[in-house]
């Protein structure tokens, strides 16, 4: 068989993002062809720059909440902005991607039988009342907040989801990620990590919103980046959701402390107004993807820590 027959195609939506970007590498080096499809909001070709001689990956500026017509075998839906001062800039935008876009990607895997991962979250479960959340967990959301637009998109997103897998009988994949951190995010994405370091590396003030107390479990990405492959690679009557991310869990002002003495930083903490509807703590129960996917995390926070500091430092140098 020759090499053109093996490869796939496959198209990654928020493919200059973060996690996008990450992704479109990995899935090149396995010998895929990948189209990267971004409209650039939050994603930065810098992300992907390193890709762009490559003859086998593509770029195409293009909007999801539009319909997308390509032939492709493989679709990962990752376009929407993840961190909250982005997703809330315009919020009608961050449903209307969740949303459409889930549409027409479910549309396009439909029309050229694709099999289709979707790249759901943690704010599924809202500001969770069970600890650790395991994938029955039904969430406790506010559906009228200033979170509700990812948040309330991204459930949206899985139904639909679920929807096309019992009506027209898609292979679907749907991954709930937890707090994911690296290289590649963008200096003022706004997460909390990107912030610490950036914030750490220039030493200025530690900005911990509240009083630190709440929690959060840090994934690093090419931990991320394996579970997304293999839960693909899983067999067709496994859809997920699955839980993905790190159990690990520390407070934010633990987070901020381990910046600190990892920067050798003179940055002081500074506290501020925690924003409305923050979840007090978050944890994934990952049991069912160390069973169906063989799967769970080997990075640790400090070595995560470490490289993506490595990353910043770089960054904010050049
Ligand atoms: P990111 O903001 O870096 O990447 C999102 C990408 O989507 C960007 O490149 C952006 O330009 C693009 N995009 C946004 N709206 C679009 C639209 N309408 N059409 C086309 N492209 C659009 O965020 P990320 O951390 O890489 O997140 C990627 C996905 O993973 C998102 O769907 C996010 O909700 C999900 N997720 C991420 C995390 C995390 O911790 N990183 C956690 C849970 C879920
Ligand atoms: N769609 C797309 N690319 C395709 C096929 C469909 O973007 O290759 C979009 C199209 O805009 C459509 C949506 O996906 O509205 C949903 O498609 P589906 O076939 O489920 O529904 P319908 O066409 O009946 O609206
Ligand atoms: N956070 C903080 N300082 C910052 C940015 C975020 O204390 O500069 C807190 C935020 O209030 C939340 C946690 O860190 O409790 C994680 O925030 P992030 O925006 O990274 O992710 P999410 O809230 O979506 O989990």
């Amino acid at each position: 068989m020759s090499n053109m027959q093996l490869r796939k195609r496959i198209l990654i939506t928020g493919g200059a993002g973060f996690l996008g970007s990450h992704l479109c590498e990995r899935l090149l080096n396995e010998g895929n062809d990948v189209l990267c499809v971004d409209n650039f909001f939050t994603g930065s070709k810098d992300n992907i720059l390193h890709l762009l001689d490559n003859p086998h990956f593509e770029l195409m500026r293009h909007d999801v909440t539009f319909p997308l017509y390509v032939e492709v075998d493989e679709i990962y839906n990752l376009a929407c902005p993840a961190s909250p001062i982005h997703y809330q800039f315009d919020p009608v935008q961050t449903t209307k991607t969740s949303v459409h876009g889930a549409i027409n990607m479910l549309g396009l895997a439909k029309r050229v039988k694709a099999k289709i991962f979707q790249a759901s979250t943690s704010e599924v479960y809202g500001d969770p009342l069970v600890h650790p959340q395991k994938e029955d967990y039904w969430g406790h959301v506010n559906p009228v907040g200033i979170r509700s637009c990812y948040d309330e998109g991204k459930r949206c997103a899985e139904t639909l989801f679920f929807d096309y897998y019992r009506q027209h009988k898609l292979n679907i994949k749907v991954a709930r990620i937890f707090n994911t951190y690296g290289p590649h995010m963008h200096p003022h994405d706004g997460r909390v990590v990107s912030n610490f370091i950036v914030q750490a590396l220039q030493n200025q003030p530690i900005t911990v919103y509240g009083q630190g107390q709440q929690s959060r479990s840090f994934c690093y990405v090419d931990d991320l980046i394996e579970g997304f492959v293999r839960l693909m690679g899983t067999s067709d009557d496994f859809t997920g959701p699955v839980n993905l991310g790190n159990p690990n869990e520390f407070t934010i002002l633990e987070l901020a402390e381990k910046v600190i003495a990892l920067t050798g930083s003179r940055s002081q903490i500074e506290f501020k107004p925690l924003p409305s509807d923050d979840p007090l703590q978050r944890q994934p129960d990952i049991s069912l993807a160390k069973e169906k996917l063989g799967w769970q995390p080997s990075i640790q926070l400090e070595a995560g820590l470490i490289k993506t500091i490595a990353y910043f430092d770089n960054l904010l140098k050049r």
